[in-house]
């Protein structure tokens, strides 16, 4: 009987992110295209013996910004496991571990990357097999991101962020990151940019035609000089110090540089990986950063780690 199932999924980040007024529910309609990038966290599913005395859905988790990621119901990867067995109509306990590599409240959606990794490490696990389809709605209702870690790749998302259509993009992208040392809550920065906008007429979010057009060509300088985050005033005026990391990059000759989502993490494009190996060396040395990644981009979605047995540990 299989007992184990682990999935590695993405981080994302945002190539451009237009959002639109507050909405009366308290949400925003946006545009953006996401971009999943080599950052993963893994997450393992394990039935487990209800004689134990086991929780019915339990969680642990390691790596860097662990103990800031909840353990109990209200983590997102637990979410996810008792509404896929909702949807599967009650299924074995399971125990599930999170590997954390995806910075916490990084704007980088790695509380939604949990989700989706146990979205289909359960599926797998229970053999629920609710397909793709189902498990995608099951996604969306967890969160905007999760259907995007599930997908990867890059994709436009429109609505909240949970309506995707893949893009036609073409060739693989040189990222460098810089990691901000400590998080942001998204909807603070929500908050903040809906005070900084206030009495404005904001349009309707879009993605811009010229963007589209540069990923369809592969054009990483296009892609550079086009990157936009709306959410990114809010961010920098909670967290002033990023005017430096975002100028430590452009001075340094990124083809552009923008904060993740709702950030602190920053990104910068490079035009190869001996350029991202030059910026990642100048923004250490910078000190502008707490820490500093080479990525790689576009990353497929969320996917089962074969194991030496096959697919899954038995
Ligand atoms: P966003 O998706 O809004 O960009 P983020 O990447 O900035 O989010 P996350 O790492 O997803 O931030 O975490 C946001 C908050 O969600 C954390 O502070 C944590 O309290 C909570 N959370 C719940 N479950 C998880 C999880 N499995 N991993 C990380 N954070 C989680």
């Amino acid at each position: 009987m299989t007992s184990s199932v682990t999935v590695r999924v993405p981080a994302k980040i945002n190539l451009m992110l237009q959002v639109g007024p507050l909405l009366p529910d308290g949400y925003h309609h946006l545009a953006t295209v996401f971009h999943a990038v080599s950052v993963f966290d893994e997450v393992t599913a394990t039935v487990t013996d209800p004689e134990v005395g086991d929780d019915d859905i339990s969680v642990t988790v390691e790596g860097p910004g662990a103990a800031d990621v909840p353990l109990d119901d209200s983590n997102l990867a637990v979410r996810a496991a008792v509404l896929l067995s909702d949807y599967a109509g009650g299924r074995e306990p399971v125990r599930l571990h999170i590997r954390k590599g995806i910075p916490v409240a990084g704007g980088m959606a790695g509380g939604s990357a949990d989700a989706a990794g146990a979205l289909l490490a359960c599926d797998a696990l229970w053999r629920a097999r609710v397909g793709r389809p189902r498990l995608f709605e099951v996604a969306a209702e967890l969160g905007a991101d999760v259907p995007f870690a599930l997908l990867g790749g890059t994709a436009v998302g429109s609505g909240r962020g949970d309506r995707l259509t893949p893009a036609l993009a073409r060739g693989d992208y040189h990222w460098v990151i810089a990691l901000a040392g400590r998080g942001l809550a998204t909807p603070d920065v929500y908050k903040e940019l809906d005070r900084l906008r206030s009495g404005r007429v904001l349009p309707q979010p879009r993605v811009p035609v010229s963007m589209m057009q540069a990923l369809r060509r592969g054009d990483p300088d296009s892609v550079g000089a086009l990157l936009s985050n709306d959410l990114q005033p809010a961010t920098l005026s909670l967290l002033p110090d990023l005017e430096r990391t975002l100028a430590v990059g452009t001075e340094y000759g990124a083809l552009g540089g923008v904060v993740s989502g709702s950030g602190p993490t920053v990104v910068f494009l490079a035009r190869d990986p001996e350029h991202a190996l030059d910026l990642s060396v100048a923004l250490t040395a910078s000190g502008a950063a707490a820490e500093v990644r080479r990525v790689r981009g576009p990353v497929p979605g969320a996917r089962i780690v074969p194991s030496a047995h096959g697919e899954a540990d038995s």
